[in-house]
């Protein structure tokens, strides 16, 4: 603070421009959940260095707090030098950090402000810098961003949104929508995947994709997560009590519960206390946490397996895999993400890659399902190929438990040709 007041006192003499940086590693609580808490300081250590390696002499390079920096450049006309720079942190912060022999991808998302566009007190800057880092992640992480006065409001909702999600979890305002899994050849049921839906005293219904991300950067994923998997459980085992064909029930994880060193205990907790066979227990990771830090992911999937729980790869295609890993994980399925089985057939990558990963599947001894079937083309495509299972709209979209017990009793009749809305 002290150099900030001191260098906008200079520049506003000289009538000159500064610009203020923000940036935070992304995802830091998993490194120090998962390697501790002196490996975490570790690695702001060497953040730090690496930073100060990149401004040049003069400018500020400051750790405000947690896992968050913040950086003066006062020598700066344009915004452009300030883009330059963030540029130049991103890239060096995707090489990866080597601490104690392991390997952990961290990065960062860069929020910029400028004097005297986006703030005349040091204060205003920093916040501003900051809401415009929380932008950056919003647009996906690893990015930097611009201050607009737009982003004080999104940033009041943000937090709006964590405290409505508090709530909500105390209140139980959540509930599972169950989508069927469909054997390609027989047409048979043969599993569901929960999906989570937040029921919003205002907003109504609110998908995944709205909450999940401040959930996980709460923590509030921790608590919501272990009740996606306890309520599915619970309603499988309930569905096999009454007589409806066994079968089983995949639950998404993320990043932060499948790096939180509770899981095992969770999940082992969870099977007893419901008594559900591990059997019908499958859990997706994606593809993109699962190659995080591989040995620690080996480590995690070989207990789980221990139990006789069933993993999949999730949104298969759209991550970085190492493949001799994917080999070496006890894992049982992959799951070709929905982007490349919506442009099939007529998109010839889309389709050249879903061929080659039910190939590769099929070499490694895994299943594959499709996921995000919508047409007929796309059935066709995949059963031609011998994809094992499918899920999509095609069949089925999610349904609330009873919508989908009507469904499971009628056995391997298609739900509806398409989606609609008055259903069952
Ligand atoms: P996902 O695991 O890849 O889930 C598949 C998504 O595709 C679901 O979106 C599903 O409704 C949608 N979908 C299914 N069939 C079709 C189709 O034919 N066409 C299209 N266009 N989409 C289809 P949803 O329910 O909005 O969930 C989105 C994502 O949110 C999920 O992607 C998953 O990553 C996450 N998610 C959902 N529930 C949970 C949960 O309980 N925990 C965690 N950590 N993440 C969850
Ligand atoms: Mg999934
Ligand atoms: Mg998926």
């Amino acid at each position: 603070m002290d150099r900030l007041t001191l260098a906008l006192a200079q520049v506003r003499r000289e009538k000159e421009t500064l610009a203020v940086m923000f940036l935070d590693l992304d995802p830091f609580e998993a490194v120090n959940d998962t390697a501790g808490h002196t490996e975490g300081d570790r690695l702001l250590q060497s953040a730090s260095e690496r930073l100060w390696g990149l401004i040049r002499e003069g400018d500020t390079v400051a750790r405000v707090g947690g896992d968050e920096f913040a950086i003066l450049l006062s020598g700066i006309s344009q915004v452009e030098g300030a883009v330059a720079v963030s540029k130049r942190i991103l890239k060096d912060f995707r090489r990866p950090w080597v601490l104690d022999g392991h390997e952990f991808h961290v990065t960062t998302s860069v929020g910029i402000a400028m004097y005297p566009d986006d703030g005349e007190d040091a204060e205003t800057l920093l916040k501003n810098a900051d809401a415009a880092m929380c932008r950056a992640k919003e647009q996906g992480r690893y990015g930097f961003q611009l201050y607009t006065p737009a982003m004080n409001v999104a940033v009041l909702e943000r937090i709006a949104l964590e405290n409505d999600l508090r709530q909500a979890l105390e209140r139980e305002d959540f509930v599972l929508h169950y989508q069927p899994q469909v054997n390609v050849s027989s047409g048979r049921i043969v599993g569901m995947e929960a999906l989570l839906r937040w029921q919003h005293p205002e907003r109504g219904l609110v998908l995944p994709m709205e909450f999940i991300p401040v959930a996980e950067e709460t923590g509030l994923i921790l608590p919501l997560g272990e009740w996606v998997l306890r309520t599915a459980c619970v309603q499988n085992k309930a569905w096999q009590e009454a007589g409806l064909p066994s079968m089983r029930v995949a639950v998404n994880l993320s990043a932060r519960q499948f790096q939180s060193r509770e899981l095992v205990n969770t999940v082992t907790k969870i099977l007893e206390e419901t008594g559900l066979d591990p059997d019908c227990l499958q859990l997706e990771i994606t593809e993109g946490d699962a190659m995080q830090d591989t040995e620690f992911t080996a480590k995690v999937l070989h207990d789980l397996k221990v139990m006789g729980v069933q993993i999949v790869i999730d949104d298969f295609g759209t991550g970085h895999s190492s493949l001799s890993y994917l080999a070496r994980f006890p894992i049982d399925a992959l799951k070709i993400d929905r982007s490349f089985v919506g442009s099939l057939p007529v998109d010839q990558s889309a389709a050249a890659i879903t061929a080659a990963i039910i190939t590769l599947a099929h070499s490694l001894n895994l299943s594959v399902i499709a996921e995000g079937v919508e047409t007929e083309e796309q059935l066709a495509f995949l059963k031609e190929r011998k994809c094992d299972e499918f899920q999509g709209y095609l069949f089925s979209k999610p349904w609330p438990a009873e919508a989908f017990e009507a469904i499971l009793s009628r056995g391997k009749r298609r739900a509806r040709p398409k989606i609609s809305a008055d259903f069952p």
